[in-house]
């Protein structure tokens, strides 16, 4: 690329010409020029192994050539007609889905982010229950309309100081001081409570199977059992945000099969489409049919995206993915459990397949969020692309393209011992290793 204006001019013109809402990684962020599979690489050319992979999207690598091909192919056919006219991409992909989607869960309506299809999922629940309001978990994260904003739990990304208040918030089954199974009583106990004073007015409940945003929280096996149980008795649907967890990323198609649950309706986006734009939620006939009243996305279903993630879909299944990501996701776990052991910094190590997050300073969370940026920034100068999430900002998070290799894992783990242990007298004052 010969017009390449490099990180400071970067920096400067999205001051200038974007809203400051939006922030970036690093002290030095380094311009990311081209990605193949799991590396990214600068404008000096220089290699990173990437292990957020976009914000769990990138799945299966960054520019997969099988992906790539049939996408440029899909764009030189036929890139768009809306749904108006009949193509035939969009419903060979909602048949694909219906095939890998648990229970009975086989209709699909098609949009373009995890925020409009959760917007689209709680419209839907609203459609069918004839009710309004909505239980959602303390600190869950499920977008950026009013609607998904107003379920949303993290207050940092509750914009909007005039969202609706129709949404009950109750504990998530994880607190620091408390064992999962503590935690996942007193969540249920507030769920009760809820929905004996509140059930008659509420038509869903929205949950990340696993909390990505919220610092990768895993709850007790039997939590989400008992959740759809009580939420049945009072005819509120289970809504399964898995847009970060889908397709592979928990070592499971869908991180919901891990709790042995079918949700009534579950949303995607993110790793469906591999880097191109694609959200849909899915859910059963009964549920389908009553949203009859008339709606369209103009880009939902285009023959571009649904042919991409029919490509990403023929790619996880071809490369065996999800038991990949279940297999190396327990080396990456282990190795970071590993470093627990050695720091006591490290307080916390918790989540399931390549998506596991390692907390830092979980008693003193704002030195911990300092800690984090300090910890990423290093590792980024190693070559290794960390990304960070937490309700503190105080979490490691490591969702690398399931594409990675044993020998990126055990590197990358290297380096980041050598982080925690050397050079870092800070870390080390913060607390000393045991
Ligand atoms: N739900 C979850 C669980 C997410 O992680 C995100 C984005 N990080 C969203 C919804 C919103 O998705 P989008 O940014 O595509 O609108």
């Amino acid at each position: 690329m010969d017009n390449m204006i490099g990180a400071d001019q970067i920096l400067q013109k999205r001051k200038t010409f974007m809203f400051p809402c939006t922030s970036h990684f690093y002290k030095q962020p380094p311009q990311m020029v081209r990605g193949h599979m799991q590396y990214l690489y600068d404008e000096k050319d220089t290699p990173y192994v990437d292990f957020f992979a976009g914000v769990s999207v990138v799945a299966c690598g960054h520019c997969n050539e099988h992906i790539t091909r049939e996408t440029v192919k899909q764009v030189e056919t036929l890139q768009h007609t809306s749904t108006i006219y009949l193509t035939q991409p969009m419903v060979d992909l909602a048949e694909r889905l219906a095939r890998i989607l648990p229970g009975d869960l086989k209709r699909t309506f098609f949009c373009n982010s995890g925020s409009e299809a959760n917007e689209g999922a709680l419209l839907a629940a609203r459609l069918h229950t004839n009710k309004r309001d909505f239980i959602a978990l303390d600190f869950g994260l499920h977008g950026r309309t009013s609607l998904t904003m107003s379920v949303t739990g993290i207050p940092m990304w509750r914009t909007d100081p005039y969202l609706e208040k129709n949404t009950h918030f109750i504990p998530r089954p994880f607190d620091g001081g408390m064992t999962l199974d503590e935690a996942a009583e007193k969540s249920l106990q507030a769920l009760r409570q809820v929905l004996a004073e509140k059930g008659d007015t509420i038509a869903a409940m929205i949950v990340e199977p696993i909390q990505g945003n919220g610092g990768i929280i895993v709850p007790a096996r039997h939590y989400f059992q008992e959740v759809h149980a009580l939420l049945k008795q009072h005819n509120v649907l289970l809504i399964a945000d898995e847009i970060q967890t889908g397709f592979g990323r928990t070592g499971a198609m869908f991180a919901m099969e891990h709790f042995g649950v079918v949700p009534d309706i579950l949303s995607m986006a993110k790793a469906l489409g591999n880097g191109t734009p694609i959200g849909c939620f899915s859910t059963t006939d009964a549920i389908a049919n009553s949203f009859n009243r008339p709606s369209a996305s103009t880009f939902g279903g285009n023959p571009v995206s649904s042919v991409t993630a029919m490509a990403v879909l023929d790619y996880i299944e071809q490369e065996k993915l999800v038991r990949r990501s279940h297999k190396l996701g327990q080396l990456l776990k282990d190795g970071l459990l590993e470093l627990k052991h050695k720091y006591n910094f490290i307080t916390d190590v918790r989540g399931m397949g390549l998506m596991v997050g390692m907390e830092i300073l979980g008693d003193a969370p704002q030195r911990g969020a300092e800690a984090v940026d300090m910890i990423i920034e290093c590792m980024k100068n190693r070559g290794f692309i960390i990304g960070k999430n937490g309700v503190n900002r105080n979490v490691l998070a490591f969702q690398p393209p399931l594409v990675i290799h044993e020998s990126n894992i055990r590197r990358m783990l290297s380096a980041l011992e050598d982080v925690c242990t050397g050079g870092h007298a800070w870390l080390y004052e913060a607390s000393p290793a045991k």
